[in-house]
């Protein structure tokens, strides 16, 4: 059998037996609703299986098993904790075969170039919170009051709503939980409809671990299941990615019941070139920061390329030629650099910004520019890497978050002109320089409006990186030990007085 039709298998299989089933308990169960939803790979347009469209019932199910694990769980000695996670993080690695090539099923995310680094810098992270678990801890006060100790705690708050989507839904499920368990809550975790399979799955091995209840999965729509979720009064902390309008409602239901909330959310990102750069690395990076290896649908996603104008065309020939060299194909392919778009939906999405683009007169297709239908392409959502040049400034192509493989060239003069048009967006997510000006390095650093900020290279966020937007783009930092103490511990303050110390004279 060959390596791709063995990858089908494998994950095919796993997809059917994770089909219409949430994990409760400790247990995967099919829920009390008879509503599905149809789990599509985005490679082929065929159904893989059905998630569970739950609502407030197994919302509630979920949540009290969650409660119920978090009685024992806070009490459970935080070193210990972390190396039942541990052990789970080492179940994720002798799985990993099965985890990735369901990532690659479920997300079309190229097998190679995607789903198997994302499992990798998965486990990485699991390990990274776990072997910090001795690091949970409050702080010493000196005596400002006679006779008192004062010192504050870091405990766990409680059942924690963590919300994913579906781009990198493995890497952010482990961004959520495995700090929130680490730090002894419980968590209910709701999975993206479009790919809910593999953060099922890596929660399965992970849960065999853990006391069951710790971790609780389940599945459906944002307002079915997410909402009564999110605003479950047992429910004390909510975790959420995705995008900024479904961002704003779930800060708008925390509030009423103070409820803390972590947001990561989109961004629209400037990668700027200056003409100092060294182009060896400037012209990779344009490809690598705007993520076309995952069809554009990052929210690092570099898609507003600023290029000074001595070096404009030069750099576009590069970038060019390099995106000639990308092949396109089914996921599972481990000779695809990229996969396939998640859904129709994101398709018609790309469609309607590529509409828009082409209506410009001024607008120039350098490469990409269509959906590719015909052969092996024909039922997937396969779009072209593509590179527009002449899209003005102001036009929602270069404005909004397209989240799919449309990238804008923007030539400009000077460094000031290019700061002022970078930072004219209500996103502030991330940035990336190139130049070899340390100067400049350092004012890009002070003047940019971006919560992750690169000079010289375009790496992905990964363990031990704290990573969050400002702006428009989210509140608080993942990924990194504060994100733990920070998102995941309450505090209290504690005076205890001593007394006189003389009182057996
Ligand atoms: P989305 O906001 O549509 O959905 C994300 C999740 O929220 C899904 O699970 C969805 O079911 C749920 N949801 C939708 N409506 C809800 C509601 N009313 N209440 C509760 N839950 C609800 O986003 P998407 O299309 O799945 O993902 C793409 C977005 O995610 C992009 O904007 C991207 O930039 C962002 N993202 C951000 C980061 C980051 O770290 N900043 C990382 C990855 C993706």
């Amino acid at each position: 059998m060959s390596d791709f039709l063995s990858n089908f298998e494998k994950a095919n299989k796993n997809a059917k037996r994770l089909s219409n089933k949430i994990l409760i308990d400790g247990k995967l169960i099919s829920p009390s609703t008879n509503n599905k939803i149809d789990v599509i790979n985005p490679s082929t347009g065929e159904n893989i299986g059905e998630a569970p469209q739950c609502n407030k019932v197994e919302v509630d199910l979920a949540v009290k098993s969650s409660l119920n694990a978090f009685k024992e769980w806070k009490k459970v000695p935080a070193r210990e904790r972390g190396r039942l996670v541990e052990l789970g993080a080492r179940k994720l690695e002798q799985r990993r075969d099965e985890i990735e090539t369901l990532l690659a099923l479920d997300t079309g995310n190229a097998l190679r170039t995607q789903a198997k680094p994302e499992t990798s810098a998965s486990i990485e992270l699991t390990r990274m919170f776990a072997g910090l678990s001795g690091e949970i801890k409050g702080e010493n006060y000196p005596p400002n009051i006679a006779n008192t100790l004062h010192y504050t705690t870091r405990d766990p708050i409680g059942v924690v709503c963590a919300i994913v989507p579906w781009n990198a839904p493995l890497f952010l499920t482990v961004a959520k939980i495995a700090p929130a368990i680490v730090a002894g809550n419980t968590v209910v975790l709701k999975t993206a409809e479009q790919a809910p399979f593999c953060a099922l799955l890596l929660v399965e091995i992970f849960q065999q671990e853990l006391p069951p209840g710790v971790l609780n999965v389940i599945s459906g729509y944002g307002e079915e299941c997410g909402e009564p979720l999110l605003s479950h009064p047992d429910v004390r902390k909510i975790t959420f990615t995705g995008s900024f309008n479904v961002g704003k409602i779930i800060a708008q239901k925390a509030a009423p019941k103070l409820c803390p909330v972590t947001l990561e959310l989109g961004g629209k990102n400037p990668n700027i070139i200056m003409s100092d750069a060294d182009l060896d690395i400037a012209i990779p990076g344009v490809i690598d920061g705007m993520r076309y290896t995952r069809q554009g649908q990052a929210c690092t996603a570099g898609s507003r390329v600023y290029i000074q104008e001595k070096i404009y065309e030069k750099v576009l020939d590069g970038v060019v030629d390099r995106l000639k060299n990308l092949k396109m194909g089914n996921a599972l392919d481990e000779n695809s650099d990229v996969g396939a778009i998640i859904s129709e939906d994101q398709m018609k999405r790309t469609l309607h910004y590529m509409n828009i683009a082409k209506e410009n007169s001024s607008t120039k297709v350098l490469h990409g520019g269509n959906q590719k239908k015909g052969g092996e392409y024909q039922e997937g959502f396969f779009y072209e890497p593509t590179l527009l040049s002449g899209v003005p400034v102001k036009s929602p192509v270069c404005q909004e978050e397209i989240f799919g493989p449309v990238a804008c060239a923007i030539p400009f003069k000077s460094f000031d002109e290019v700061i002022e048009s970078a930072n004219d967006t209500p996103f502030g997510l991330s940035a990336v320089l190139w130049t070899q000006n340390l100067s400049r390095a350092l004012q890009f650093v002070e003047e940019i409006d971006a919560g992750f900020v690169q000079v010289n290279q375009c790496v992905a966020p990964r363990a031990n990186v704290s990573y969050g937007g400002l702006k428009m783009s989210g509140l608080g930092k993942e990924y990194a030990f504060d994100s733990m103490i920070n998102h995941f511990t309450q505090s209290k303050t504690v005076l205890i007085n001593r007394g006189s110390s003389n009182i057996d004279e």
